[in-house]
């Protein structure tokens, strides 16, 4: 037997493994389990090259837990190693490998990190007081060895006793990580986290945990459409089935393979769970990958597997880095041909799919240009009968009737067809069509749409009296005279709170309202920025006032004018009263008095 020192600068290299990651504590086992992964793969490569004669054998990795020792062990039938090369590969490569990474990360925030790749074999110590190595080499006439180490900076070499070629790393467990580790149930539940698709067979408790073979690795030509559906299944048990999947396999310039799904959901946006998830050689690395896809991505479901994609870096660096960048461009065009490919094939499928294609094609638009130019002749809409279009289509057709003097071709639309049912009604009784856009990002993506498409607006069917909505050529006088309006001015005024209404007098067709609530369009939008959280410019001086507007052509207007004062107010009141009722305003004590007065008529 020899001793030896690990020869390091910083004192002691094991309580800073130990200390910090600690949240992340549990990758030893993927870190551990990958190395008899790749030592397994290792013996097949040479096997296959005519470098290792003898046989292969039964190639898998073993997980076991002794109860009374405290060990785990992560046995497998790979390579092994030589005395020497466990001197060269585990005391100082992966020793200089973890020091490197220690000395990256120690001064920084572990939240920035996904996948602690890079740590490898020493992250054993986050776990273990001791760590034993037990390998034999597939080379000939090489001597087993055993390698230990208490987790300071001496180890130990000896003769081992192992008959078999392959390696036993056997971590003694603290007393403290025992507790969490020592249990079949925990092992297990890590073991189905990481290893559930590596691609050698792993084994623990007489089960096998994982499938080596999972969907993304084969050819496309050799599936079937039950073969996507049973996978999706597996990975998301309980949950409905998708609409559709990409199959991605590209090697050139980057290695990416991976299955998207989209999903059958319609608020995508709340359900952050069960999402993409994202491997490296079939080793699960994480589920939060919205710093390696776009966010309308990471509404998909399935995987993605990328050895290019960098783990031990920060976010931001990850964001930055050329090969992540590239790969997002590469899924963004893979959704964006296969929307295009729907529609082209079967449009009637694809419009029966846009319910729940809304969303993330819209998100896509608003946050990738480009995602944005491919699918700008895919995008749809819905008309409140139930038609679909697709936005050119639909700005063609609004042309011909919608178009006001100054040329804009007005899409009106309605964020809610029942609450705003009056204004689509006087809206359609015009002769003009409306379009259904109440998803979470629509109001944005008229905005949008504006700057897309040359000429068009987008306006909400309660932004204005009907025919202001559409202004064409015609101007109309007024019936009352200066006097007259300053009076029913001074009037409505003393009815309302002026913090909260702005009063406008109009003459507009006599057909029209005569008191109408209206909430502008642009006002309408920085509400919906607002509420996602972007900042508003000039928010601060923005009310939230509505209009309160006063058609001086309606008959009633005249007609109230000549009533004596106490009825005047009190008709007023009751036509006020009317539409605010009319746009769900009328509330609190206002309600109740108008109820009270409305009863009162009954028992007249
Ligand atoms: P990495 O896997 O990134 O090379 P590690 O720290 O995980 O870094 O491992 C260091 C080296 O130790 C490996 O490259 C390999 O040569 C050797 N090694 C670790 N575990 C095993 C094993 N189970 N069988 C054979 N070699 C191993
Ligand atoms: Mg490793």
């Amino acid at each position: 037997m020899r001793t030896g020192q690990i020869s390091v600068q910083s004192e002691n290299i094991f309580p800073i493994i130990k200390k910090f990651l600690y949240t992340d504590q549990e990758i030893f086992i993927r870190e551990l389990v990958s190395n008899a992964v790749d030592a397994s793969k290792k013996i097949q490569t040479l096997s296959r090259i005519g470098e290792y004669a003898d046989e292969v054998g039964d190639l898998k990795v073993e997980i076991s837990i002794d109860e009374k020792k405290k060990t785990i062990t992560i046995s497998d039938y790979g390579v092994g190693m030589t005395d020497e090369e466990v001197e060269k590969y585990i005391t100082q490569l992966a020793f200089s490998g973890a020091t490197e990474f220690v000395n990256e990360w120690k001064d920084k925030d572990p939240d920035q990190m996904i996948g602690h790749f890079g740590l490898g074999f020493y992250s054993a110590f986050m776990v273990a007081k001791q760590v034993t190595l037990v390998s034999k080499s597939y080379k000939k006439d090489t001597e087993p060895v055993k390698w230990e180490c208490d987790g300071s900076t001496s180890y130990s070499i000896d003769k081992g006793k192992r008959k078999k070629r392959g390696t036993d790393v056997i971590l003694h467990l603290t007393d403290e990580d025992a507790e969490t580790y020592l249990s079949k149930w925990k092992i297990r539940e890590l073991l189905r986290k990481y290893c559930r698709f590596l691609p050698i067979k792993i084994e623990f408790d007489g089960e096998t945990i994982n499938d080596t073979e999972p969907l993304w690795t084969k050819k496309p030509s050799d599936l079937n459409q039950e073969d996507y559906k049973k996978f999706f299944e597996e990975l998301y048990p309980s949950q409905d089935a998708p609409l559709f999947h990409i199959h991605i396999n590209t090697d050139y310039p980057f290695s990416l393979t991976g299955v998207l799904y989209f999903p059958k959901v319609l608020q995508a946006l709340d359900n952050r769970k069960d999402r993409v998830q994202l491997y490296s050689n079939q080793v699960f690395v994480t589920e939060d990958v919205k710093d390696v896809l776009p966010e309308y991505l990471v509404l998909l479901q399935g995987v993605v597997d990328s050895p290019d994609i960098p783990l031990n870096v920060s976010r931001s660096a990850l964001q930055s880095d050329t090969n992540v960048k590239k790969i997002t461009a590469h899924i963004s065009k893979k959704v964006s041909d296969k929307l295009t490919e729907i529609f082209k094939n079967d449009r009637e499928d694809y419009q029966n799919k846009w319910e729940y294609l809304d969303l993330i094609v819209k998100y896509g638009m608003l946050s990738d240009e480009k995602f944005a130019e491919r699918m700008k002749e895919y995008c749809l809409v819905t008309t409140t009968e139930g038609g679909f279009h697709t936005i050119e289509e639909w700005i063609e057709h609004c042309k011909i009737n919608q178009t006001d003097k100054n040329g804009n071709t007005v899409i009106l639309y309605t964020t809610d067809a029942t609450a705003q049912y009056m204004s689509v009604k006087s809206v359609k009784d015009a002769g003009y069509e409306v379009i259904v856009l109440n998803g979470a990002l629509d109001v944005h993506f008229a905005g949008f749409a504006e700057g897309k498409f040359e000429k068009v607006s987008f306006k909400c069917v309660d932004s204005d009296p009907v025919n202001k909505l559409i202004e064409k050529e015609e101007s109309i006088e007024s019936v009352l005279d200066k006097e007259q309006q300053e009076s029913l001015e001074t009037l409505v005024k003393s009815l309302l709170n002026e913090m909260a209404f702005d009063v406008k007098l109009e003459s507009l067709p006599p057909q029209q309202e005569f008191l109408s609530i209206h909430k502008n369009e642009w006002e309408r939008r920085m509400e919906e920025y607002a509420k996602m959280g972007q900042s508003m410019p000039f928010g601060d001086l923005m009310g939230k006032k509505k209009s309160i507007i006063v058609n001086t052509n309606n008959i009633l207007a005249g007609n109230i004018l000549t009533k004596e004062a106490d009825i005047q107010k009190e008709q007023l009141q009751h036509y006020i009263d009317l539409a605010l009722l009319e746009k769900n305003l009328l509330q609190g004590a206002d309600l109740e008095r108008f109820i009270t007065k409305a009863k009162s008529y009954i028992q007249d």
